[in-house]
């Protein structure tokens, strides 16, 4: 299966997700190595409630000032659908999804959310309305409850058991021996990597937000586990408009669109059986 399934771990947090180890740590300082000139313009506005409607316009993005990344990227994603996008390493995939919440604005081109451009809108109220999973959880000394309410701090009781079953996290919660009042990471009860990819995903459904972007991971969990991550992160999909940096056949194939990416363009777009057919980049990269 070669490229196509390797592990795609850039996307981080900036507040679902943190470093695990160096590699971890590393990505984090990557992703949040934004452009200094990141903040609000003059004049811009709060976005209102969005529905979620992404344009990219013949985005372009160099980081480098030389070598362009993303050579102009033309595409609309509609609100609630799910967009995978694959391609080879380097293709410019992670760095597409870092221009969403503004890790970085492109340097040529446009995206619009709902017909406002993104740099119209305050950097909070877009990034409320972005939520990240990726494989990078940061868990904080304190209890799960504490941790899983860090996506909506004024959640109520209600809200955060809700989040617990949308999540997938209810059977752990009720074998812990203080439930959501268990402490977790350094000084408490360790939690499996797929454990924390839920309290990731439990804090995003707090947060609801209409725009979800997903780093998809197989790294290290069991298929039971992967299974009710994967189920978690389906159900969490529903009506969001969902960009997913895609390695896993099952998430490709259910995906309204798949994006193939190479060296900066959109080389093919469809759903799974019309890129079949097709017999160009995707049937390439699957191998
Ligand atoms: P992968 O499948 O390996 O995760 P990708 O398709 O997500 O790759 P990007 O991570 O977007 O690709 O990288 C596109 C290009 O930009 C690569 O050549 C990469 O080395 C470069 N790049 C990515 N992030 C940075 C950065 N922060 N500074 C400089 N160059 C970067």
């Amino acid at each position: 299966v070669g490229v196509f399934f390797r592990p795609l771990e850039k996307i981080a947090a900036v507040v679902e997700t943190y470093p695990r180890g160096i590699a971890g740590f590393q990505r984090y300082q990557k992703l949040l190595a934004q452009s200094p000139d990141i903040a609000d313009a003059p004049g811009a506005q709060d976005a209102p409630a969005l529905s979620g409607r992404i344009r990219f316009e013949d985005v372009q993005f160099t980081y480098d000032g030389a070598r362009g990344v993303l050579r102009g990227v033309t595409l609309e994603v509609a609100p609630g659908e799910t967009v995978a996008l694959v391609g080879p390493s380097g293709a410019g995939k992670s760095t597409l999804m870092a221009l969403v919440p503004r890790f970085y604005d492109p340097t040529g081109g446009e995206i619009r959310i709902d017909g406002v451009a993104l740099t119209d809108m305050t950097l909070a109220s877009l990034r409320r309305q972005v939520g990240l999973v990726s494989q990078d959880v940061f868990l904080f000394g304190g209890t799960l409850r504490e941790n899983i309410a860090y996506g909506k701090l004024d959640a109520g009781e209600d809200e955060i058991l809700e989040a617990v079953r949308n999540a997938r996290l209810d059977t752990l919660v009720s074998e812990l021996p203080q439930g959501l009042d268990t402490m977790v990471g350094e000084r408490g009860v360790m939690l499996s990597g797929g454990q924390r990819q839920r309290v990731a995903i439990a804090r995003v459904f707090l947060r609801n937000p209409p725009i979800l972007l997903l780093d998809e991971a197989t790294s290290a969990l069991d298929r039971a586990t992967e299974r009710e991550v994967q189920a978690a992160l389906a159900r969490l999909a529903v009506g969001r408009t969902t960009l997913i940096i895609a390695h896993r056949l099952e998430t490709i194939r259910h995906a309204d669109r798949i994006v193939v990416l190479d060296t900066g363009r959109i080389v093919e777009i469809g759903n799974h059986d019309t890129l079949v057919s097709n017999q160009q980049a995707y049937v390439a990269l699957l191998g």
